[in-house]
């Protein structure tokens, strides 16, 4: 069966701010679902607080609507309960690197297959346009009655320092190029950020749609190769794309910074550790009417048959 985008749309009134560029994110994530052809029922949204997290609301996949700055420990749960899900994690600037920003580094030191998008806005707009973690020392949207006193977080550099091995960078109104971002970093085996420039049209006045038409331009442009080909490049690699990270005043690049295929995910991690992992994950496991697992000798046997020390 070929899905079409209409057919990740739910009934949901979307009430976001007529223009934000929350639209232009969820309305690649649909294109996106629908190009890689992902099954609705094996596919999970899972949101913490803030503008973006009502996007599980807006897409017909299984979702999870969590707390403040928690989606990312909401979805490693699913993830490693049941790692033949394809799983998404839709957070804001403030709830991923305010208050889930132990979670986010923690995610990348683990590399679960999951992919972060990231609506980056500057702003917490769901509670009125106070400074988020990705605004600039001195800058001042309208909301604030003084200049910002706090430096900036930068989401790129965080992101390859803690051991994502898929970063990139999207815009909101630029859609086409947002797409093919997501379908990359879906199908990228590892955590994968993807930070989207998302202007809030109601409460920063600074990061508009003019300012980022001006800035923007794309890494393919200048030929940037972001692929680590062989192991021994990734330091080099690495250090290039955060170097490139940097850059984010006249000129603003968009596109993959980094891309690594070599790190094992979580995932192998585990089944490295125990064989059967992949095959009976928690949430294959047999359970009684009390709710208690029942344990399969088999299986037990193949668990433990790697830890048990012969003695004489
Ligand atoms: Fe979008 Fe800002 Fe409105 Fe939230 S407050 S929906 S981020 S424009």
């Amino acid at each position: 069966m070929v899905r079409k985008p209409s057919d990740y749309q739910s009934d949901v009134w979307i009430d976001w701010c007529p223009g934000c560029g929350d639209f232009g994110i969820v309305a690649a994530l649909y294109r996106a679902l629908a190009e890689l052809d992902l099954q609705p029922e094996k596919t999970v949204i899972v949101s913490g607080i803030g503008c973006s997290g009502k996007t599980p609301h807006f897409v017909k996949v299984n979702g999870v609507h969590t707390l403040h700055g928690r989606a990312i420990p909401f979805a490693t749960g699913i993830k490693l309960a049941n790692p033949e899900l394809t799983v998404i994690i839709n957070g804001g600037d403030g709830d991923l690197l305010g208050i889930g920003a132990g979670h986010f580094v923690a995610l990348g030191r683990r590399n679960i297959d999951i992919t972060i998008i990231l609506h980056n806005n500057t702003v917490y707009g769901l509670t009125k346009g106070q400074a988020s973690p990705t605004l600039k020392r001195g800058l001042r949207p309208k909301a604030l009655p003084k200049p910002n006193i706090q430096d900036a977080v930068n989401p790129i550099g965080l992101a390859l320092a803690s051991g994502y091995t898929f970063v990139a960078r999207g815009y909101s109104m630029m859609t086409d190029h947002l797409k093919e971002l997501l379908k990359k970093a879906i199908q990228h085996k590892g955590s994968a950020l993807v930070d989207v420039l998302q202007p809030c049209v109601t409460y920063d006045n600074i990061h508009t749609v003019e300012y980022y038409k001006k800035r923007v331009y794309k890494l393919e442009e200048i030929g940037w190769n972001p692929i680590v080909e062989k192991i021994d490049e990734r330091e080099e690699k690495l250090l290039r794309a955060w170097t490139k990270s940097l850059e984010h005043d006249d000129k603003i690049p968009i596109g993959v910074f980094y891309e690594d295929p070599h790190t094992p995910s979580f995932e192998d991690r585990i089944r490295d550790r125990l064989p059967s992992y992949l095959e009976r994950p928690p949430a294959r496991q047999i359970i009684d009417k009390e709710g208690r697992t029942i344990i399969d000798n088999e299986i037990f046997e193949k668990i433990f048959s790697t830890h048990i020390v012969e003695t004489e």
